[in-house]
């Protein structure tokens, strides 16, 4: 056979050789160490939880490593396409602080001299390293028809190994004569890969997480080019990730199975292969076993359900980066004020069998994020988010900026701050008694508090407050009021002597608490009550007390 005529058969339009491409897309120039990788999503319009860890993975290592990341759209299949799917996704990685040094930085708007970064433009490319496989024996054109290819498929059932190989390559050794012949009564062709494998060789790579990984050697002649001379995959990602000298490809651990076959992609195209770290996928508990974080069962699995629900994204970050790295929280418990960006990001300590996400620890991990940010800052961030999900706490808000901080800001810049807000949609919750709009009375008592010892202490209270009070008076009046009301204003002596008080200090502030709010916990209530102001204090004083009349 003459590879090199049939080369030219198949590829007559491509000039360009593979040394042109090596020489146009030359080895970069980076630091010693320095590691390039990529996020090479397929333009589904969806980004899942999965594929923003696995991106911040892969950025993280790029930027541990004064590294380059970029974006790769891997468009070849345009049945999968979605229109305006990249700005969707490009949207979710800034949110959480990914930008890429390079590739497609925005929808059709690409920065970088390993270009174009679109797949789907590159189809030139492809085809110059595929023409030289034929050339060299490594490449055939298969004509085999889908029916054909069902009909092996359902023969194999019982076999190991499937696909085309040994005697199912039925094209591997056709004549030129016969590839001119059906390619001019217009046959079909796709072109294999000429798999140099055998059955017992073996492949052998080091996993970036996983480690030493051995599996057995392809031996299937792989599809490399479609039958409209669009690539596979396989082939893309060999093709593109050598001229784009990325130096570890992360991914999700599907790709593991078909690892085997990159690798002698990589070999019979002369690359030096990159280092691979796959990823487990996200996992989730449910009813006692594991499963994956699903698209279809779990709105977690979606990024936008973060944004809607008002997580901020360095909450997000923090979260995914304890999902990463086993020693995170360690890391985090010495550094409590450390940026993100200094935590020493490592591959090797990511999970092998895949992390489990748990709402509840992102909601404490929230909390935490949260209960050290000043309150300007979750008054900004979270009238953003207010804006555009909730526009009846934006309304509140907007009636008075300051009073809406101040409210934000109790019991918060201190040393112990509280950790009631886990994100922006508990805000319309946790403010709504401080707003006569959303405020519902509820005057349900708790510990010694009982509606007689209520009207009793709201008597004597409407009577006493004084908005002026400094906290300390404030407190002091509270105290004061107690044994008017046959309570001590000593816990302890309480305890020593509960027959002799109908309560403590305690059961009179629950009184007032739950006149004034509706509630038995409440951040400061010194605080509240001076926001609230003096006329909803004297309204709502009056309510219960009404009420703790009549139900006596
Ligand atoms: N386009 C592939 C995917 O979305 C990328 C895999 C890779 O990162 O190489 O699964």
């Amino acid at each position: 056979m003459d590879n090199l005529k049939l080369a030219a058969l198949l590829f007559s339009e491509i000039e360009k050789t593979p040394e042109y491409y090596e020489e146009a897309y030359p080895q970069r120039k980076l630091k010693e160490g320095a590691r390039v990788t990529r996020f090479a999503p397929s333009p589904t319009g969806f980004l899942h939880f999965g594929n923003l860890f696995s991106c911040l993975v892969s950025y993280k290592t790029a930027k541990t490593t004064d590294g380059v990341f970029f974006v790769r759209v891997e468009d070849t299949d345009s049945k999968r396409k979605v229109e305006g799917a990249i700005e969707v996704m490009l949207k979710g990685l800034s949110v959480y602080g990914i930008a890429p040094d390079e590739g497609v930085i925005a929808e059709g708007k690409e920065k970088g001299e390993y270009g174009p970064y679109y797949q789907s433009a590159r189809k030139e490319i492809y085809q110059a390293y595929a023409k030289r496989l034929v050339e060299q024996g490594l490449a055939y054109p298969c004509f085999m028809t889908p029916e054909e290819l069902d009909e092996i498929r359902a023969s194999q059932e019982n076999e190991s190994i499937k696909g085309i190989w040994g005697k199912y390559a039925k094209h591997r050794d056709l004549s030129l004569e016969e590839i001119e012949k059906r390619i001019s009564s217009g046959e079909l062709w796709t072109l294999r890969l000429k798999s140099p494998g055998s059955l017992e060789g073996k492949c052998f790579f080091d996993d970036m997480i996983r480690g030493k990984i051995e599996m057995p050697e392809n031996v299937q002649d792989v599809v490399i080019l479609k039958s409209d001379g669009i690539p596979t995959y396989h082939f893309a990602h060999a093709v593109d990730d050598h001229l784009m000298r990325t130096t570890h490809v992360v991914r999700g651990d599907e790709w593991i199975a078909s690892t085997p076959i990159h690798l002698q992609l990589f070999r019979v195209l002369g690359f030096k292969p990159p280092k691979y770290a796959h990823i487990a996928p996200i996992m989730k508990e449910e009813n006692g076993g594991k499963r994956k974080l699903s698209k279809r069962k779990d709105p977690e699995a979606a990024v936008t359900y973060y944004a809607e629900q008002g997580y901020p994204s360095e909450s997000v970050n923090e979260y995914m980066l304890t999902l990463a790295n086993s020693n995170f929280e360690d890391w985090r418990r010495v550094n409590q004020n450390e940026a993100l960006e200094k935590f020493p990001f490592n591959l090797k300590k990511m999970s092998v069998s895949g992390a489990l996400f748990d709402l509840a620890k992102l909601e404490d991990v929230s909390k935490n994020v949260i209960c050290k940010m000043p309150a300007k800052k979750v008054y900004e961030l979270s009238y953003e988010w207010a804006k555009e999900y909730c526009p009846e706490l934006a309304a509140l808000y907007e009636k008075d900026a300051e009073r809406a901080t101040a409210i934000l800001n109790i019991d918060r810049e201190n040393k112990k701050p509280r950790k009631d807000i886990a994100k922006w949609s508990d805000i319309p919750d946790y403010v709504s008694y401080m707003y006569d709009e959303s405020f519902v009375p509820c005057f349900e008592l708790t510990g010694n508090a009982t509606p007689a010892l209520a009207v009793k202490v709201l008597e004597k209270y409407r009577n006493t407050v004084n908005l002026n009070d400094t906290k300390d008076e404030w407190f002091e009046r509270i105290k004061g009021m107690c044994e008017s009301v046959g309570c001590t204003p000593n816990v302890k002596e309480y305890k020593q002597n509960p027959e002799a008080f109908e309560g403590h200090v305690g059961d009179v502030s629950t009184v007032i608490r739950v006149a004034l709010t509706g509630r038995t916990n409440t951040p400061d209530l010194y605080s509240i009550t001076a926001l609230l102001g003096e006329k909803t204090v004297s309204e709502r004083l009056d309510k219960a007390l009404e009420y703790y009349k009549e139900n006596v």
